[in-house]
């Protein structure tokens, strides 16, 4: 018999919970990835980081464990059915996933595992508190961010962390495999670059200061670690306890948005948070969305970050709010638009703190910028990039006559915006 452990957005062996798990029973563990033709089939492009990043960490992974990870590649279902057949299977253990493809693959393949009675059992890793760990007093959940991070912390001081050693057992199957290259699953280097998965005490005291000045190395750019678990969320709480409330926030508005999307569902049906904002009669001009997404807008901060995420798959938040802010409101482009974009270009593409960032943007979601507050990109670099030093590294033409005229004008934009919102809101 063999226990298989399942590896998804959690690809590492410390303080994993699920693999953890696999390790604590008696069979030995069939360490499992596989490459998901449903996702990989829908990427726009084959030179995508994300893939290149994840076939890199499984890389180092199967090192880690010996090469005994078995790696796949196909629609899970399919693969699970086979797996059932080839191996005697006591259990398939993995990490909970939050999204609603994910969850009705785990239902199919539960449902799967049942008729050939195996068992299949999931656990939190991914996040501190998640589903109906922080609830209000009344027993509802939270949608404004600080009682829930109130809530949150105070949970958080009534237990102990969990750190799942990674040594405990070397349970595996004595099979080696041969992990399958990038170009074998049809996918080419993308030529970008990865950040560390570490991140430093001294940044941690200084981020309160530096985290809004995106020409700064203020932030962690721990993001893309976090979304394919190749950092675990606790060891960083533990890190970051006593150094930075700041911080320590970040890390909770990401477990808010995970919050957020389990208890209201209707926000994967790509409605708005609050539903009378689905009202908005959206001008979705293409040539202007266009110019967003290749950064030729006029605006330099705007034109800046796009430039930065089209190059780097990393775009700095203060920047993400100022161009989100920016497509919605003075190009009165709907907020899907954006959030499509960003969902293919960024390394770090998480849908729950995505969708929440832009409908934080659009003043549609929880605990979001109101509609009426037009973020002024000139006011903005005047406070975040004061010596310009961020949009000259990626506007160098700045001055010259090749760059285009603003799109529209600030205050023009700011008047139709606030009567579109209004019209829609019946303000
Ligand atoms: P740090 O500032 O060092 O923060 C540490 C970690 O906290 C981050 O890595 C991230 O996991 C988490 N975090 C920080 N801010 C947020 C936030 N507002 N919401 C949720 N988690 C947060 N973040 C994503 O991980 N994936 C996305 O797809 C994503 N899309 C966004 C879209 C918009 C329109 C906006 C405004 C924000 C979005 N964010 C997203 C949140 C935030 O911009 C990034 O998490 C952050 O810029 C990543 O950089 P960092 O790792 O240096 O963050």
């Amino acid at each position: 018999k063999v226990s298989i452990f399942w590896f998804r957005r959690d690809l590492r062996i410390e303080d994993n919970a699920g693999l953890f798990q696999a390790l604590s029973e008696k069979d030995p563990v069939l360490p499992l990835f596989i490459f998901d033709t449903n996702i990989l089939d829908r990427l726009p492009s084959k030179k995508d980081g994300r893939v290149e990043f994840i076939h890199q960490s499984i890389t180092q992974l199967n090192k880690a464990i010996g090469g005994h990870l078995c790696v796949k590649y196909g629609n899970p279902i399919d693969i699970f059915k086979e797996l059932l057949n080839e191996w005697d299977v006591a259990r398939i253990y993995t990490n909970h996933d939050y999204e609603r493809y994910g969850l009705d693959r785990d239902a199919t393949i539960s449902s799967l595992a049942k008729e050939k009675r195996v068992e299949f059992k999931t656990f939190k890793d991914q996040v501190v508190f998640e589903k109906d760990e922080v609830l209000s007093g009344a027993g509802t959940p939270y949608t404004v961010f600080t009682p829930y991070s109130r809530k949150w912390k105070a949970l958080l001081a009534g237990i102990v962390l969990p750190n799942y050693p990674s040594s405990t057992s070397t349970n595996y199957i004595s099979e080696t495999f041969s992990i399958p290259s990038l170009t074998d699953i049809g996918f080419q280097p993308s030529g970008l670059h990865f950040p560390q998965a570490i991140v430093a005490d001294e940044l941690i005291k200084s981020y309160a200061q530096d985290r809004d000045f995106p020409a700064k190395p203020g932030t962690s750019r721990l993001s893309v670690h976090l979304r394919f678990g190749t950092v675990s969320i606790r060891s960083l709480v533990r890190q970051v306890l006593g150094k930075s409330e700041v911080w320590l926030n970040e890390l909770i508005w990401r477990d808010f948005y995970f919050n957020i999307l389990h208890h209201f569902p209707h926000i994967s049906d790509r409605h708005s948070f609050r539903k009378e904002y689905d009202r908005m009669n959206w001008r979705n001009n293409e040539e202007e969305f266009k110019a967003w997404c290749e950064g030729k807008t006029g605006y330099p901060i705007v034109d800046a970050g796009m430039r930065e995420l089209n190059a780097t798959g990393f775009m700095h938040n203060r920047v993400r709010m100022i161009v989100a802010s920016f497509l919605v409101k003075h190009l009165l482009i709907d907020w899907r638009w954006g959030e499509a974009y960003f969902a293919e270009k960024l390394l770090d593409f998480d849908f729950a703190a995505n969708n929440g960032g832009w409908q934080w943007a659009a003043g549609s979601g929880c605990d979001a910028a109101p509609y009426f507050r037009v973020f002024n990109p000139t006011l903005q670099t005047q406070k975040f990039d004061q010596s310009l030093a961020y949009i000259k590294k990626w506007v160098p033409e700045l001055q010259e006559l090749t760059y285009p005229t603003p799109i529209v004008n600030h205050e023009f934009a700011r008047g139709r915006v606030l009567a579109a919102y209004k019209e829609a809101l019946g303000k």
